[in-house]
């Protein structure tokens, strides 16, 4: 391999954050790489999270609205028009130890890397833990949602459920019942996870009940959510309710396994960056979007730190001349 096959950047991902760097560093003239991943499973997608979604509200510069997978189609189409290079494969193995780097697609245990990289921006995203229903992913975008702050609007006035006990399923079921006439949290257990304010809050709001030991066990509707079968498990019994939003909030996983013992990471999983950079404990490793970010988890944060990793690679690449 000689010098001339070494990438300024690869960049590994392709949703709002990785092809927004991709844009950037492609108008710094640097030629980037995008990996953006193969359509085999929800961890890996190109055109990453909201190519399962349906409309888009909130995402600046659309005031009717965009269907994700038409925002991603544009942000995709806008890195290649600047010459940004983008392939359908998945990353296998990371070599951060030393510079180049070495990125590696298909064989994991191939002896030299697939490409090599003066610098590498991480945004391999985040996934929702799911209930593993058969439905549930073929009515995400029409009635099952994981982001209230994304989808809460659509629910007014609608009669909805929550799954989860922890923190961040009763946030999502307090924000929601601005919009909802009801919210009914579905928790496996017969106590909260939640910290004891959150609880207090919950207890206290009169659009919110609660199914204790209770699990979602069916969905019930074509085109869009119509019913939820719930069982309760010291009984057995199944029950269906007229649900017609289901928000499951069990939890999110950063797509980070590729990276452990090479990159800092919080106990969580996601990516630990240096605050208000997107740089990694490896220098020339930049990491932008949910795959470092367990806190906003939105499209407009994604591309926003998307764009903070591409002027941080251009920078520290500049430097090293
Ligand atoms: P992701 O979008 O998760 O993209 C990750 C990328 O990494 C993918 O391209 C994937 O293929 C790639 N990847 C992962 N592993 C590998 C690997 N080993 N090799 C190569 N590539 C890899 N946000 C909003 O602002 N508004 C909304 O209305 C909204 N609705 C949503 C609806 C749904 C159903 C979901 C799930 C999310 C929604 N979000 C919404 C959140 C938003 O989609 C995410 O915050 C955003 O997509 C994060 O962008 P990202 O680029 O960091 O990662």
């Amino acid at each position: 391999m000689s010098s001339s096959d070494v990438r300024d950047v690869v960049i590994i991902g392709s949703g709002p954050a990785g092809l927004t760097a991709a844009i950037y560093t492609a108008r710094a003239s640097l030629e980037p790489l995008v990996i953006e991943g193969e359509p085999s499973s929800t961890s890996d997608q190109p055109g990453g999270q909201l190519m399962l979604t349906t409309e888009v509200e909130n995402f600046p510069g659309f005031p009717e609205g965009i269907m994700g997978p038409e925002l991603m189609m544009n942000f995709r189409a806008q890195a290649a028009r600047f010459g940004a290079e983008i392939i359908t494969e998945k990353v296998t193995r990371v070599d951060f130890s030393s510079r180049p780097f070495g990125v590696w697609i298909g064989d994991p245990d191939a002896a030299e890397p697939t490409f090599r990289s003066r610098s590498i921006i991480v945004s391999t995203g985040a996934q929702s833990l799911m209930l593993g229903l058969e439905d549930e992913h073929r009515l995400i975008g029409h009635g099952v949602s994981t982001c209230a702050t994304c989808d809460g609007f659509f629910f007014r006035d609608q009669h909805i459920a929550v799954v989860g006990g922890g923190d961040s399923a009763i946030e999502e079921a307090t924000f929601l019942s601005k919009f909802a006439a009801s919210v009914t949290i579905i928790h496996r257990r017969d106590e909260l996870r939640a910290s004891k304010i959150m609880q207090d809050r919950a207890f206290a709001n009169e659009k919110i009940s609660f199914m204790w030991d209770s699990v979602v066990t069916g969905l019930q509707g074509e085109t869009s959510l119509q019913g939820v079968e719930v069982e309760h498990l010291p009984t057995g019994e199944r029950t269906v309710h007229p649900f017609t939003g289901l928000f499951v909030a069990i939890g999110h996983k950063p797509n980070t396994d590729l990276f452990a013992g090479q990159l800092d990471m919080h106990p969580n999983g996601y990516l630990d960056t240096v605050p208000g950079t997107s740089r990694t404990n490896v220098d020339g490793v930049f990491a932008c979007g949910d795959v470092q970010d367990s806190t906003y988890r939105q499209a407009i944060t994604a591309a926003g730190s998307g764009c903070m990793a591409a002027i941080d690679a251009e920078r520290w690449l500049e430097a090293q001349h």
